[in-house]
């Protein structure tokens, strides 16, 4: 007789009735159940080894098995095997992500049962889970299925733990289940829709997280169209296709094709393909962000329109995506044709996630819809540190709770300067509070007291710590790597955007030799004026201004920005009026985009500019520059990474006629080399352990092959879990704050 604790991801996702047809398969008596930890199973008969393996190894598909605990006991034996009642209340702590639709329940949209052609279709195996939660523990009175009372058929279903819809608890048919609705009313909503999409109109369809506005992808008039109604020139949209579609329109790697197939369905960046599609899907950037259709309602429009659709978040420029049908109504009304809803409410909004495969293995962008409420193994001598919560910076806004030796960052909450993303940021604190019975001893934001995430945080009284920038990002990078508390220090390359240094200065090209609890800052890009404070994150040319008057290319500032208010900003610069000093890697990206006429004048999306200089540097022109033999240019030696001599490189080559590509993919090399080789150099002369990279500028693929090439065999750690911009940065704080608090 044996006892067997198993812990991870096991609830709700039918980890029960699994264990249940396991046992019947090994001929077992006991009983399994939930409780607070997880799954516990009491079994008893000869095949317990077979079947204790069995169960790590044929878990179900939306489990996550950490660990299987097994114990020799005593117990009552039921007759046979049961499923016993979940423990107290607030037993069941673990809620899954939301996750694609199955191939079962693909196969059952297309077959002749009660289910064929229903667009709320859903399995234990599948569908809507963190989306239609109003609290925990996880049952259907709890969600937004409440309303729908289950027919005859549907309960039977749910109540036969032989049936993979055995505890569904969104379980639903065309009989008792949320339905389709068009506006304006056609005969048939979906029929409806799809006769819209193909004559090139905008629908807003009514999806998982919130609303996206779709169009067909392969008709430009009508990507215009969007992008003049949703006051979005640039910004690349978001492709939904079948994997017939995307395998044509861009060209995906095995591991690629894989990724999208997994059931958090993520968007994932992709090369573009044998089939062209219009260019202003993403003007100026070589990839394109593609995902599979992950409800059936996907897959029902997919297949009934024929084509690729550009699915992007329905939402207003700058505000939240939406959620609600009234609000769908008054918010898109001036962007969309049509509105493709249902009567099944979103209980909490959350975005697509992000992601992309590189070199060096997966990369998160954004980690929303599909990835949360997933969790974070606290790295060794965390286990028994305070609970905090962590409130992130600014932009890319997500917040951190740690409980039970587990990190949970939040799902991607937007950035902070929108009023309504400032109203949801708040809510999802009290949220994921109440959700996951949260009471932090501290809590931990950044350095700069203006974010109103810091003011937030100051607001709650309760002990504050404040976590620098950059430290932040280091310490999540280790926090993902399970780097140990005591494990040493660490050279961690931080190139960012912006963040509040100790100095007062504005730093963002970094090298930090640190650990959890603190950081020295031993070389740094040298430091330009940010020529009109905020507005030189948004208009290249000022930090272009900036960093060709330092390398005394005043002269050809004037030239190449003729026509712009350059004496003004000089003489502000001088009496130090509104032009901080910044380190900033990713406005020396700005500053070199700006210099090959990339994005001169403005930016229209944050990071623009650098991923238009990295699909130069990826281009043809790049190929050679990029191979071991070519040198990057040369940056300055010492602590204080000189950038001026690089310039004049970079301007000569400029004048000599050399290819765009070629000085690109020399600046990316140059900089990966000036950053590697000085944090190389930590390890070799046995100050740190290991090097780590972060800051949101390593999401440029090639920056980060061409720094770890540089960086030779020392120990390197990436973020794959997390992302490397400041979407991550609030599980660094937490972990910061942790440490800290420890050490007392
Ligand atoms: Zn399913
Ligand atoms: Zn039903
Ligand atoms: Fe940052």
């Amino acid at each position: 007789m044996v006892q067997i604790r198993v812990r991870g991801q096991v609830q709700g996702v039918g980890f029960r009735p699994f264990v249940w047809q396991l046992a019947q398969r090994f001929s077992l008596r006991g009983e399994v159940w939930n409780d607070a930890e997880g799954v516990l199973i009491r079994a008893a008969g000869t095949g317990l080894e077979r079947f204790v393996a069995a169960i790590e190894a044929e878990a179900p598909p939306l489990s996550q098995v950490d660990a299987v605990e097994v114990t020799s006991t005593r117990f009552e034996m039921p007759d046979g095997f049961i499923i016993a009642a979940s423990g107290d209340a607030g037993a069941e702590t673990r809620v899954t992500p939301d996750a694609a639709t199955c191939a079962d329940c693909i196969e059952e949209i297309a077959g002749d049962g009660r289910r064929r052609g229903y667009a709320f279709t859903n399995c234990t195996n599948c569908g809507p889970r963190f989306t239609i939660l109003h609290a925990l523990p996880y049952d259907r009175a709890q969600t937004t299925m409440a309303p729908f009372e289950m027919c005859a058929d549907c309960r039977a279903e749910y109540e036969d733990p032989g049936d993979r819809r055995f505890h569904a608890q969104p379980i639903a048919c065309p009989a008792c289940g949320p339905q389709l609705a068009l506006h304006p009313p056609d005969t048939d909503p979906l029929i409806g829709a799809v006769g819209r999409l193909k004559t090139g109109e905008i629908v807003a369809i009514k999806g998982l997280g919130g609303y996206h506005l779709a169009c067909d992808a392969t008709d430009a008039v009508a990507i215009q169209t969007l992008r003049r109604r949703k006051r979005r020139p640039s910004k690349p949209l978001a492709l939904m296709g079948t994997a017939a579609m995307v395998a044509s329109y861009a060209s995906p790697s095995a591991a690629e094709m894989t990724r999208l197939r997994d059931p958090a369905a993520p968007i994932l960046l992709l090369p573009r393909g044998a089939l062209a599609l219009p260019d202003d899907l993403a003007p100026g950037i070589d990839r394109l962000g593609w995902m599979l259709p992950y409800t059936p309602l996907n897959h029902l429009l997919l297949q009934a329109v024929e084509r690729p659709l550009v699915m992007t978040s329905g939402n207003l420029s700058g505000e939240p995506q939406v959620i609600g049908d009234e609000e769908a109504r008054e918010k898109l009304i001036g962007i969309a044709d049509a509105f493709l809803s249902h009567n099944r409410a979103i209980a909490r909004r959350l975005d697509d996630s992000v992601e992309r495969i590189t070199r060096q293995g997966p990369m998160i962008l954004r980690r929303a819809r599909g990835q949360v409420p997933g969790t974070l193994l606290l790295p060794e001598g965390f286990a028994d540190a305070p609970d905090v919560v962590a409130y992130g910076a600014h932009l890319k806004s997500a917040i951190c709770l740690t409980k039970n030796g587990q990190a949970l960052l939040s799902h991607h909450l937007g950035d902070l300067d929108d009023a309504l993303t400032v109203e949801e940021f708040e809510k999802a604190d009290r949220d994921y509070a109440a959700l996951f019975d949260h009471r932090p001893a501290a809590v931990a934001c950044d350095l700069h007291p203006d974010y109103r995430s810091s003011r937030h945080a100051a607001g709650r009284g309760l002990p504050l710590v404040e976590v620098q920038h950059h430290h932040a990002h280091l310490a999540a990078c280790l926090g993902e790597n399970g780097w140990p508390r005591d494990g040493g220090q660490v050279a961690g390359i931080v190139l960012d955007g912006l963040g509040l240094g100790t100095d007062g200065t504005v730093w963002g090209g970094e090298i930090l030799l640190g650990d959890y609890r603190g950081f020295d800052r031993v070389a740094w890009l040298a430091p330009a004026p940010l020529l009109g404070g905020d507005a030189a994150a948004k208009e290249p040319w000022r930090v272009a201004l900036a960093r060709l008057d330092e390398a005394g290319e005043g002269a050809r500032a004037e030239a190449m920005l003729a026509g712009k208010p350059l004496e003004t900003l000089r003489r502000a610069a001088a009496c130090g009026l509104n032009a901080p000093l910044s380190s900033s890697a990713g406005r020396l990206f700005d500053a070199v985009a700006a210099m090959l006429d990339l994005c001169r004048d403005r930016q229209s999306y944050e990071g623009e500019a650098a991923m238009r200089l990295e699909t130069l540097a990826l281009g043809p022109d790049g190929q050679e520059a990029r191979t071991a033999g070519t040198p990057g240019y040369l940056f300055g030696e010492g602590q204080v990474i000189g950038v001026a001599t690089m310039l004049q490189t970079l301007l000569r080559d400029l004048d000599a006629g050399v290819s765009l590509g070629r000085i690109a993919a020399r600046f990316h090399k140059g900089l990966a080399e000036a950053f590697a080789l000085r944090a190389r150099a930590l390890v070799e002369e046995g100050r740190a352990e290991a090097v780590a990279l972060s800051g949101g500028v390593f999401q440029n693929a090639l920056l980060l092959d061409l720094t770890v090439e540089a960086l030779g065999d020392v120990p390197v750690l990436l973020h794959r879990k997390v992302p490397a911009n400041d979407g991550g940065l609030a599980l660094g704080q937490a972990l910061v704050a942790q440490a800290r608090l420890e050490a007392g």
